[in-house]
């Protein structure tokens, strides 16, 4: 299982070979959903949480505090959580943030996964520390030998890996015979310890492979996925900000998701992480794959338009943040498209002159005054979900 032929391009084998869709046509379903047909892999458990055989897939992200600070690293991951992330990764870069990762766990609301570069010791000590994953990059990590150590503490406490291939730091081996960190690159690194980790007795792992190129992503997961089993979390790495990085993992995560492939996901955003989750449950939202909370339908306005829709549909999507029951809100500026989107949503509002007239489960309700309007509205999504909602005070009302 080493690696593909070096003649081989994925790339290009994967753009020309017109792959089809694993899609679904469920007719039962009132709006003809399409479902997509997941591909089959093997579990592993992070702490509580299953990756792969068939469980949904997860929302990861990383946080950004310095892992040695732990009150600021336990307040983020609790952020983390109640956004609806699942899993958090720490950067472990120096013994005193492998020391702190027991303090942080003790107190943690996810399960934490430990992320070692460079030193295998990093690893052994935050597995002491209770870690419930550690995440390597055995291509940075000094060797087989190396390796494989932190891999026997993983087996002896039934702790799973990540295994990571990076396209900057590939194999100077296999730099050499594809020239550059190509799709085929990143996967013959991947299935090359893939490989040695079977023969070493240690299957409890799941991989990724990392490129901030869209399309080697893809295609090196593609090959992967081709070749193995093990359960795959999907991300575009160093993506960028929020509308260059969401639209990269969403194109990345989306097109792999679309073939069935992926059993965890990390949107990488240069961002606050709660950002992350947020674009991570609109891609899974976007391909019916999970819910979570409020999917929020606004028109972009136009002439037609006639009340302050931007203010209405920013300060609705707030206020509705922590709100975790599956609903759709639609919040539509005019009688063009809006009383339809309006009777669609769960709860909507179309918008008239300095009015809106409300609509619940395809009903119309009332018609409300501009000023009262977000106010009727959360009002209406709180008795709906029986979930509190920040509601604005009466005085802070729009004049
Ligand atoms: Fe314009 Fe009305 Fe469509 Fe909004 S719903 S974009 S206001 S036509």
């Amino acid at each position: 299982m080493e690696g593909p032929a070096p003649a081989k391009n994925v790339a290009a084998t994967c753009a020309n070979e017109q792959i089809p869709l694993k899609f679904d046509y469920n007719m039962s379903q009132k709006d003809e959903t399409l479902r997509i047909k997941r591909k089959p892999t093997r579990a592993i458990r992070i702490g509580p949480v299953q990756i792969g055989g068939g469980a949904p897939v997860v929302v990861q992200s990383m946080t950004n505090t310095d892992t040695r600070k732990v009150g600021a690293t336990l307040a983020q991951l609790h952020r983390l959580a109640a956004a609806g992330c699942e899993v958090a990764r720490l950067a472990v870069p120096d013994q005193k943030a492998a020391r702190v990762l027991g303090e942080i766990k003790k107190e943690s609301p996810l399960p934490l996964i430990a992320d070692i570069h460079f030193n295998h010791r990093l690893a052994l000590a935050a597995l002491e520390q209770g870690a419930d994953a550690i995440r390597i990059n055995p291509g940075n990590l000094g060797g087989e030998k190396k390796t494989r150590q932190v891999l026997e503490a993983c087996r002896q406490r039934g702790v799973p890996l990540r295994l990571g291939v990076n396209a900057g730091s590939l194999e100077a081996d296999l730099l050499k015979r594809y020239g550059a960190p190509t799709a085929a690159a990143l996967a013959a690194s991947a299935l090359r310890w893939v490989k040695k980790f079977e023969d070493w007795g240690f299957f409890d792992f799941k991989i990724s492979l990392k490129s901030s190129d869209v399309l080697v992503t893809v295609a090196a997961y593609r090959e992967v996925s081709r070749r193995t089993d093990y359960p795959l979390h999907l991300g575009v790495t160093e993506a960028g900000g929020l509308i260059a990085g969401t639209v990269k993992s969403a194109l990345g995560i989306g097109m792999l998701l679309a073939q069935g492939i992926g059993d965890t996901i990390r949107v990488s955003l240069t961002r606050d992480p709660v950002e992350e989750v947020r674009a991570a449950y609109e891609i899974l939202r976007s391909l019916h794959l999970r819910e979570r909370g409020v999917e929020l339908i606004s028109c972009p306005t136009c002439g037609r338009c006639r009340l302050d829709l931007f203010s209405l549909a920013e300060e609705a999507e707030r206020r509705l943040l922590a709100v975790t029951t599956p609903l759709k809100v639609a919040i539509m500026g005019c009688v063009v498209n809006g009383p339809g989107e309006a009777r669609e949503a769960d709860i909507g509002v179309a918008g008239g002159a300095g009015v809106g007239v409300l609509f619940k489960k395809g009903h119309k309700l009332r018609q409300v005054p501009e000023k009262e309007l977000l106010r009727a509205l959360l009002s209406e999504v709180a008795a709906l979900t029986g979930e509190t909602v920040d509601l604005p005070e009466v005085d802070q009302e729009k004049p």
